[in-house]
C-alpha cells in the first residue's frame, strides 16, 4: 500500500491524518505481526522526533479504528499486522513466539460457532492455534532421541516374550 492508500484509510476510518499515523501504518505493512517495540523503533527510525509513547498510542488508535489488528500471543503480548479483514487465524510457536497466518479455517466469519452461545449473534472468530513450530519440534526430537539412546538400557530390562 502506498501512503495515498495509507492517508485514504486514515481519512475512512475518521481520524486525522498525521506523520506519526502514516509512519505506524509504514511499519506494520514493512513489519507483519511485529511488536509494539519494533514499530515503535521503526517509526523513530524514519521520523526521529516521535516519542515511544506517542507511537504506542498511536497504535492503540489504529486498532480501535479497525485499521491495525492486534494479534495475543499469549501473556500480555501483542502483535500488529494492517486489518485486512480477511478473517484469517494465526498460529502461534509457544517455544520461540513464532508467528505465521493461516486462512480462515471455512472461508468467511464466522467460521466457528460455540456449542453454547449465550444469545450473542456470532459475528467472528478469532483463532489462534498454539503448539511447536518445525524448528522447536526438530529440536525437541533431537533431545528425546539422545534421551533415549542414553536409557536404552532400561527398555532391554524388559524382554519381549
Ligand atoms: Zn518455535
Ligand atoms: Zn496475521
Amino acid at each position: 500500500m502506498s501512503t495515498l492508500e495509507h492517508t485514504a484509510a486514515l481519512r475512512g476510518a475518521g481520524l486525522r491524518v498525521t506523520a506519526p499515523r502514516l509512519a505506524t501504518l509504514a511499519a506494520a505493512e514493512a513489519h507483519p505481526h511485529a511488536d509494539a517495540e519494533t514499530l515503535a523503533r521503526a517509526v523513530r527510525e524514519s521520523l526521529g522526533t516521535v516519542s515511544r509513547q506517542a507511537v504506542y498510542d498511536v497504535l492503540n488508535a489504529l486498532s480501535d479504528a479497525g485499521l491495525l489488528r492486534r494479534v495475543s500471543v499469549g501473556g500480555r503480548s501483542m502483535r500488529y499486522e494492517l486489518h485486512r479483514h480477511d478473517n484469517h487465524h494465526h498460529l502461534v510457536c509457544r517455544a520461540c513466539g513464532r508467528l505465521e497466518d493461516v486462512s480462515c479455517a471455512v472461508g468467511e466469519a464466522p467460521c466457528l460457532h460455540p456449542h453454547e452461545d449465550h444469545g450473542f449473534e456470532v459475528e467472528m472468530a478469532d483463532v489462534v492455534y498454539r503448539g511447536l513450530c518445525s524448528t522447536c519440534r526438530a529440536e525437541a526430537t533431537e533431545t528425546a532421541t539422545s534421551t533415549e539412546t542414553a536409557g536404552s538400557g532400561a527398555a532391554a530390562a524388559h524382554p519381549t516374550p
